[in-house]
């Protein structure tokens, strides 16, 4: 099918919850490169929102997911499985947590953080029951998830929602301060918030959520979903921050594309769930487990995740250097490969069209970010590619 074709039968046929989408469809990729049935080339620094760590068309990623389609692909968690239990103890072996559990996505992983908050309380008769979550933070689509994320045009058409979140305002200290109390029961953070458009927490306001949760029992739930899996420069990006959180969450990069999320907890947060409290059909599967484990070991063997941070930091410096020279960018944020380029104007859907136009991609958030989380495997003469194409633009 082209594009059109593709473009009609969607119309007709797919809920329309996306709108118009940029007019093109892959068929194939290779690396930083995809394939458009239209037969043009792309380099895309966008990775599928984040997700698609090792590129397009990975070598070992392929053929080791090949094999475990032809072996076995599931058999449900009646059984014990050994490629989750094998990625669980790899998952334990570089993080603080004590204790995992895999589901199939991102929002379903900050479910089961939030499950584990409330069941730890709940068994010990405890009244905890309110979650604090960030204006403009972003948790996921699912009714829990939606009451977490702090944006109202996610919430407005399903409400009443679930109680009872409360959303303070990212890097106030004085706000976070005054709404953590004994009720808490959680505190819900993305180090770096991605959808609204790659925004760091300030060291102080995290060391502050920190102490709170401590002081006031509650536990510290960071949100890795977009952060994990080696996309800031390091494995998890509450390493930057030196600190430990009960209980963190991930999904994107994970799988390098099969789809897969996880919730690990540490200490008293990973002995919460008793048998029966929680369960999944399709999380922790042998197929999605050993994309986990090619990814990992790719990460940690295999030199990809200090191929983030360098290259990260290259590609940084290199706009950073077109921010200096050109007069229409703001800031130059985030860290390793999760990068937001902020504009003076509302000029980020122009840029992002331009680009598109150059045959690269990148995200747009809202009128005035790029968002640029490429592959992980990037080269530093790739992302020449993007600097030089922003240079020109610029
Ligand atoms: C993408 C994302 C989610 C939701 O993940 P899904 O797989 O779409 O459910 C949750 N939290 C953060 C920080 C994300 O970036």
């Amino acid at each position: 099918m082209n594009i059109d074709e593709i473009r009609e039968l969607d119309g007709k046929y797919y809920m329309n919850t996306f709108g118009e989408r940029i007019p093109v469809a892959f068929k194939s990729g290779s690396g930083i490169k995809l394939e458009s049935t239209e037969g043009e080339t792309y380099y895309d620094f966008f990775a599928g929102i984040a997700v698609n760590c090792l590129g397009h068309g990975h070598k070992r990623l392929t053929e080791e997911l090949c094999d475990q389609v032809k072996n076995l692909m599931h058999t449900s968690s009646v059984y014990y499985i050994e490629n989750q239990a094998h990625l669980a103890k790899i998952l334990v072996e570089n993080s603080c947590a004590d204790r995992v559990f895999f589901g199939n996505t991102g929002a379903e992983a900050n479910e089961g953080a939030i499950k584990i908050a409330k069941k730890y309380f709940y068994d010990r008769g405890i009244d905890k029951t309110e979650f604090i979550t960030l204006k403009n933070s972003f948790h996921g689509r699912t009714l829990a998830t939606v009451a977490a994320t702090g944006q109202e045009k996610y919430q407005k058409p399903y409400k009443p929602l679930m109680e009872k979140f409360i959303h303070v305002e990212a890097n106030n200290c004085e706000g976070l301060s005054g709404a953590v109390g004994e009720k808490t029961a959680g505190i819900m953070l993305e180090l770096i918030q991605g959808e609204s458009g790659v925004r760091p927490l300030s060291k102080e306001f995290v060391d502050l959520a920190a102490y709170l949760a401590k002081k006031f029992n509650a536990f510290l739930i960071i949100d890795e979903v977009q952060t994990g899996i080696g996309r800031t420069g390091k494995l998890f990006a509450y390493e930057h921050y030196g600190i430990e959180p009960d209980i963190f969450t991930l999904a994107k990069g994970l799988g390098g594309g099969i789809t897969i999320g996880a919730v690990c907890a540490r200490g008293r947060a990973a002995e919460a769930f008793k048998p029966g409290d929680h369960g999944t059909t399709f999380g922790g599967n042998p197929l999605s487990t050993r994309a986990g484990l090619v990814v990992m070991d790719e990460l940690l063997n295999n030199g990809v995740l200090k191929n983030a941070e360098e290259v990260g930091s290259y590609l940084i410096s290199g706009l950073e250097s077109i921010a200096e020279r050109s007069g229409s960018i703001a800031e130059i944020r985030g860290k390793g490969l999760m990068i937001g380029v902020e504009f003076k104007e509302d000029m980020a859907k122009e840029i992002g069209n331009k680009l598109f136009d150059k045959k690269i991609l990148v995200g747009v958030v809202g009128t005035k970010v790029l968002r640029i989380v490429p592959p992980l495997i990037i080269t530093k003469n790739e992302a020449d590619i993007l600097i030089s194409a922003l240079d020109e633009l610029l």
